[in-house]
């Protein structure tokens, strides 16, 4: 279970939501399973416990996620009150968005729940678990440790967090305390089969297409497996947003791979990085180098130049973490 700081935590958490009446959640930019899980799910624990909560996410809610209860609550621009701001699942203040306003929300207490080492304790009171498989994960947690009950919408939310996360219980951080969570997420009313089925693998043919064209260009090299899509490549596919971590987790499957490199340039400017490790690089560190931040084997940043700059600075500095790594015996 938790380390006794954590408890403590939870405990000075739940005193500030004891004390709030509209809490404000926010999720990160382009959110993912357990961005929006995490969100939906502490959503409605709040919610049962009489709180006016509103949800929100910059980006809204992607169209594969909307199966969840209360997706359509979820606004993308906050509006009217709030007496409590509680950031989840992102480890900075800017990965909040143009939601997080910081001259209206300057004398609002910040409660910053997440799961990632990188995290940079932005907020008033941080309740950070690197160990934890995902936000929801933490969420779950501090229900448990508040007992407090979780709705059979929260069930399926935080399910959905925690079995996204995990990319269906794969991931190196998977523990039988991981599954125990989702038997007793399921037991209060989340159904697994709805995120395997609808979630985890489900993409759009032209999703499909975008991967054709981004695999066709993807290159390796010493151990580094990269490609770029840049916003022609999206043309033939009529448009796509690529917003696929997919990608990324094909790539570093492959057996040649240490770490695999997607570099998504975006219709507003910037340039999306996304990284993944097969073990031995610690990508969470390398992503922070960057402005990003992470897991130590899938980690992402934001860079604010031309996609050609992006590419030679992240392939430099994978190169350089790749060096500094021990030598095989
Ligand atoms: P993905 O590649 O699936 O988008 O992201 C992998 C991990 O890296 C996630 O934990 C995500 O939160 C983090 N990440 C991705 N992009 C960024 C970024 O621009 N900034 C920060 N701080 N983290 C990121
Ligand atoms: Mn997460």
């Amino acid at each position: 279970m938790e380390q006794p700081d954590l408890l403590t935590q939870f405990d000075q958490a739940a005193e500030l939501i004891a004390a709030s009446r509209w809490p404000l959640l926010i999720c990160h930019v382009a959110p993912d399973g357990d961005a929006i899980g995490s969100l939906l799910g502490l959503t409605w624990i709040l919610r049962a416990l009489g709180k006016n909560v509103t949800p929100a996410s910059q980006d809204g809610v992607p169209k594969n996620l909307r199966f969840l209860p209360g997706s359509q609550t979820v606004v993308s621009q906050a509006a009217g009150q709030a007496d409590l701001v509680i950031a989840i699942d992102s480890s900075d203040l800017e990965r909040l968005g143009t939601v997080y306003d910081q001259a209206l929300l300057n004398n609002v207490p910040l409660l910053n729940i997440d799961h990632h080492i990188t995290n940079l304790m932005f907020g008033s009171l941080n309740v950070v678990a690197p160990t934890a498989t995902s936000a929801a994960e933490v969420v779950y947690d501090l229900a448990q440790s508040q007992g407090w009950p979780i709705p059979p919408e929260a069930a399926q939310s935080l399910l959905t967090g925690l079995v996204t996360d995990t990319r269906g219980f794969r991931t190196s951080n998977v523990s039988a305390r991981t599954l125990e969570i989702a038997q007793r997420l399921m037991e209060a009313g989340g159904s697994l089969h709805a995120v395997t089925e609808g979630v985890l693998e489900q993409r759009s043919f032209d999703t499909v297409c975008l991967w054709g064209h981004a695999l066709a260009a993807a290159r390796l090299q010493d151990g580094i497996a990269w490609t770029a899509i840049p916003l022609t490549m999206r043309v033939p596919c009529n448009g796509v947003e690529q917003s696929d971590s997919g990608l990324a987790n094909f790539l570093v499957a492959a057996d040649e791979v240490e770490v695999a490199v997607v570099l998504v340039e975006r219709k507003e400017g910037p340039i999306d990085v996304g990284f993944r490790s097969a073990g031995r690089v610690d990508v969470a560190q390398l992503a922070l180098g960057l402005g990003g931040g992470g897991h130590p084997r899938a980690a992402g940043c934001t860079l604010n130049m031309s996609l050609p700059e992006a590419k030679a600075l992240v392939l430099r500095a994978t190169r350089e973490a790749l060096a500094a790594l021990p030598s095989q015996p």
